[in-house]
């Protein structure tokens, strides 16, 4: 069997699902991505003749009307113009322009009509409808727009992530002696960045009691669609937001997001409406405070921006000898935040320490170590060793260690030969008892005597 390479037709729209409304909700979003502003959809409120209103980045008002039927004839047109002709009066500082969508055709007689009007209507068939959403990279499925992106925040390049990993092991203790294998992995996870507003009043029976308005931004992991958490959301969104596009050799490291558009604002939408209630407390007729918990609504709350965006996080994985250590990390230019470090882990403890400079190697089994599991050759007063592999010297009390077995064997020796002074300057808790001991015996010679 061989491989067969079909050049990839545009498909057209999966729209069949959708209900009228569903359809004019994905007009509105596909409107959104290509500049519109103030965009409005207006059709449960009955309004005769238009679906959508919105505004051009030059403050014309327009019109949309959208049409999920197979046909659009003449009167659509019509309808449109006299929506078109009513605006135009409410506001005569302002340009009024019309557009009708539909998932279908138009009518021949509808485009000659169109053609013979004061103001011609923009007119957006099923076909037009499919390039617009190819030229702004959306791929619609089921209806829903899918999220794709190729942006992400600016990366480093895997060699840069190699000499991190080195940089870092260098400053362990030893860590100058060994030279570990480093293999590096990219991969991009998907975010949302989603920036909105909610407006909303409430009402009790006394009236208003309380008018809230606010905006805020809310990051959203592409994977689970929960908030993302707070340590990456604080490094990767304050401060300047420094994009760039994914290289094209890179494009297969990107994590596919999970959801669509439509269901990650969803879902933003429910921690927005969690994020905003709140309570207040009002007097009532009959001069008793109550407190009511002011919750908005869904369509309290306006998306004004949704931008998917990738965050780069690279994995090392590091040989030493038979140890094996992993580091995990995002970039966003020349940061770094670690979400694993292995290289800062003690072997023996598992305690993590702040600083690469508090950790130590074992030459001896390539295992690093925290200050509490690291043993200084007591001879040569510099080569480290892990607890497990630092061989022990009892001398009267105190035990001395040592790294290498020729400087346990050479010290043996120089032990052997002291005399008893000499002994006892060496074993360091043996001196400091003798020291404590004549303290105390002069103390109580001293009250005694006094
Ligand atoms: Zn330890
Ligand atoms: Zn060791």
């Amino acid at each position: 069997m061989g491989f067969v390479i079909k050049k990839m037709k545009i498909k057209p729209l999966m729209l069949d699902g959708l209900d009228g409304y569903q359809f004019e909700e994905l007009i509105a979003k596909i409107m959104k991505k290509k500049g519109f502003e103030k965009i409005r959809v207006t059709s449960k409120s009955h309004d005769v003749g238009k679906d959508i209103i919105m505004e051009d980045s030059k403050g014309n008002i327009i019109l949309v009307e959208c049409k999920h039927q197979n046909f659009v004839g003449r009167p659509v047109i019509q309808k449109l113009q006299g929506a078109m002709n009513h605006e135009e009066d409410r506001h005569s500082n302002k340009e009024v322009k019309g557009i009708i969508v539909t998932s279908g055709k138009f009518s021949k007689e509808s485009q000659t009509y169109n053609k013979q009007i004061r103001q011609e209507i923009e007119l957006i068939d099923g076909r037009k409808l499919n390039r617009l959403c190819k030229e702004l990279n959306l791929i619609i499925l089921n209806g829903k727009v899918q999220i794709l992106t190729n942006d992400s925040f600016r990366n480093i390049s895997a060699k840069d992530a190699i000499d991190l990993a080195n940089k870092g092991f260098s400053k362990i203790y030893w860590g100058r002696m060994h030279n570990p294998k480093i293999k590096t992995n990219l991969e991009f996870n998907p975010a949302c960045y989603i920036k909105y507003n909610v407006n909303f009043n409430t009402y009790t029976s006394v009236g208003c009691i309380d008018e809230y308005s606010d905006s805020g931004i809310i990051i959203t992991d592409g994977l689970s669609g929960e908030e993302l958490d707070e340590d990456t959301t604080e490094f990767f969104f304050s401060g300047r937001i420094d994009t760039e596009k994914i290289k094209e050799k890179d494009e297969n490291k990107k994590i596919s997001f999970e959801f669509t558009e439509n269901d990650t604002e969803e879902q933003a939408i429910d921690f927005i409406i969690k994020e905003h209630s709140h309570n207040v407390n009002y007097m009532g007729d009959n001069n008793v405070t109550y407190t009511k918990n002011c919750i908005p609504k869904r369509r309290d709350i306006d998306i004004k921006q949704f931008v998917p965006v990738y965050l780069p996080v690279w994995t090392n994985e590091i040989d030493i000898m038979k140890m094996h250590y992993t580091q995990e990390f995002y970039v966003k230019g020349s940061k770094q935040l670690y979400l694993n470090d292995e290289l800062r882990k003690c072997k023996i403890c598992e305690r993590e320490k702040d600083e690469y400079e508090d950790m130590s190697i074992c030459p001896e089994c390539g295992r690093i170590v925290c200050p509490s599991h690291v043993k200084i050759d007591y001879l040569d007063k510099e080569t480290p060793i892990c607890t497990i592999h630092a061989k022990s010297f009892n001398l009267w009390i105190q035990n001395k260690y040592f790294a290498k077995k020729e400087n346990l064997k050479e010290y043996k020796k120089q032990w052997e030969s002291m005399n008893f002074f000499q002994k006892l300057f060496e074993d360091k808790i043996a001196f400091g008892l003798c020291i404590g001991g004549a303290f105390i015996i002069l103390l109580i010679l001293i009250s005694l005597f006094s």
